[in-house]
């Protein structure tokens, strides 16, 4: 939907900070910046509506700021769908009159050049909550007048509060009162894209890099536009269907969740978007069962806001156990276990599916994510910071928040974990979840041929039926890395043995 009159759009709800010096314009049009960051969208874009309301013409600017896209996490995955984003959202902006400046540098030196040289008066951007992002707003607060809105979250990581005021650890207190604030209209009505942009064009940029470029492999095609279509499809119940999602989301071999996670990552579709198309889905659910699985469907992306607000009040959680009874853990630093799990070659067909997923697609599919990081952990004894960086680098959908609150669920050391003692099993979660073994056989083509009754275990086939499914264990496929069970009991002495260490300490 587009609208005419940006400038009379009244904004319900903003959160604006409005501080900073106030510049003045040589040319007498007020020009305000729309400082692109996570929000690569035109639909219910708080900072650009802002921008628009309070400037005669807006100046849309995205920095590629050094630290962030040299960072030793930022994956040439991740990175080609940032500059396709940034691409796609360039046309748009065209399409309304308007184009995309683009400066590289530090934002602390480029924001303030840019204010200087165009006679911006305020700077409208989108606030993130992850540690750098703060620290930077803040120091570029100091320098020019910048005013941060909200839309990544739909709650703000201060808005849920227990009753005494200090954030929820727990997801599930967490969610009851997030559905109690927020659904029934507590959200506001989304924000449609402006028809029109009114642009200062008198500032020069560079051009949106070329490389890395998006692998075709990787089955995500970035923008705003391709982010519509998905929820669209899946939350009106087509394909995947949304009614499903109870019964699909934990197959990866086929294919039942909604695959917007890069997309709400960058904010080439709005958590609000989202959010309200899951609580209509739910609202319209034909019978209960459906109901249940958009209920389910809108509790994961509330999951979603809650790790954002662990790392906002936690930001410690990067570096550390959330739980410190598990600091004396004693890890194993061995590096070629790491390299094989990283290459997709345990020995055991699901984690090495999921990794080769990963690998090849930049995506892995969450019940993968679990027994995957799992075994990296619980079989292998390896840090789970170790993991976390290796998704952060190759997954395309990487999100600090998410991704360590999924580490240190699975690890046990998180908020709301999964206890020490739950281990998955890589044998049984691969026969439940991927019944058929096509998932396996999609991402392993050496196991194709391998016969139903083995395809979870290849290790116990007989030799001859190794020859016949052209498959040799220990050739073609590796023999498994570890013995589960050995490595079971080698996990929970060592976590026990560390929770005795750290009880004793205090
Ligand atoms: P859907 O099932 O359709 O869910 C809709 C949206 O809800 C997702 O797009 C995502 O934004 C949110 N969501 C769903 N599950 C979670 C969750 N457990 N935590 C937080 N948000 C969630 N998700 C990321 O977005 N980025 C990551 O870097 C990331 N790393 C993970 C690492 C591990 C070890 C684990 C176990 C999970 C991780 N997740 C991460 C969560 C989850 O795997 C993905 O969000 C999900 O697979 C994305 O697929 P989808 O968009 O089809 O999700």
């Amino acid at each position: 939907m587009i609208l005419e009159a940006p400038k009379l759009l009244r904004i319900a709800n903003i959160r604006t900070e409005m501080r900073g010096p106030m510049v003045s314009n040589k040319s007498g049009k007020k020009t305000t910046i729309w400082w692109i960051r996570r929000d690569l969208r035109l639909e219910d874009n708080r900072a650009l509506n802002a921008a628009l309301e309070e400037g005669d013409e807006v100046i849309p600017l995205f920095v590629i700021d050094p630290t962030l896209v040299n960072s030793a996490r930022m994956g040439d995955q991740r990175l080609g769908f940032l500059w396709d984003g940034l691409r796609k959202l360039q046309d748009a902006l065209r399409e309304r009159g308007a184009d995309l400046v683009v400066k590289r540098g530090d934002p602390l030196q480029v924001l303030p050049a840019v204010v200087k040289k165009s006679g911006a008066v305020r700077v409208h951007a989108e606030k993130d909550y992850t540690p750098y992002a703060r620290r930077r707003d803040g120091k570029v607060k100091e320098q020019v007048p910048l005013v941060l809105n909200s839309g990544l979250t739909i709650a703000h990581p201060d808005d849920i509060r227990t009753n005494d005021g200090g954030p929820y650890q727990v997801y599930s207190y967490y969610m009851r009162k997030w559905k109690d604030r927020f659904l029934d209209g507590g959200m506001g009505n989304t924000l449609p894209a402006p028809a029109r942009i009114p642009y200062h064009a008198a500032l020069n940029g560079e051009s949106i890099p070329e490389h890395p470029r998006l692998p075709e492999r990787v089955p995500f095609s970035a923008g705003e536009i391709e982010a519509q279509k998905r929820l669209k499809s899946f939350a009106a119940g087509e394909d995947p269907p949304v009614y499903d999602y109870d019964t699909l989301r934990d197959r990866p071999d086929l294919d039942g969740t909604s695959k917007l996670s890069p997309y709400l990552h960058l904010g080439m579709i709005s958590a609000r978007q989202v959010v309200s198309a899951a609580e209509r889905a739910l609202q319209r659910a034909p019978d209960k069962d459906s109901a249940r699985s958009a209920e389910t469907w809108l509790e994961e992306l509330i999951w979603r806001d809650f790790y954002i607000a662990i790392l906002y009040h936690f930001p410690s959680v990067l570096e550390r156990n959330f739980r410190d009874a598990y600091d004396p853990l004693v890890w194993r630093s061995d590096e070629d276990a790491f390299a094989r799990w990283k290459e997709g070659k345990t020995g055991y067909p699901m984690v090495d599916a999921g990794m080769r997923q990963l690998l090849d697609t930049g995506w892995m599919h969450n019940r993968v994510r679990m027994v995957a990081a799992s075994f990296l952990v619980k079989d292998l004894l390896i840090d789970w910071r170790w993991g976390e960086t290796w998704f952060m680098k190759r997954l395309v959908d990487t999100d600090l928040a998410a991704n360590n609150g999924g580490w240190q669920w699975v690890a046990g050391t998180g908020t709301d974990a999964s206890p020490y003692f739950r281990i998955f099993n890589p044998i049984s979660q691969s026969e439940k979840h991927d019944p058929e073994g096509a998932y396996i056989r999609r991402y392993l083509p050496e196991l194709a041929g391998v016969p139903g009754a083995f395809i979870h275990q290849p290790w116990k086939m007989p030799l001859e039926v190794q020859r016949e499914s052209g498959c040799i264990i220990g050739e073609d496929y590796p023999q498994p890395l570890v013995d589960h069970s050995q490595a079971r009991e080698r996990t929970l002495k060592a976590y026990q043995e560390a929770r005795e260490k750290s009880e004793g300490e205090t």
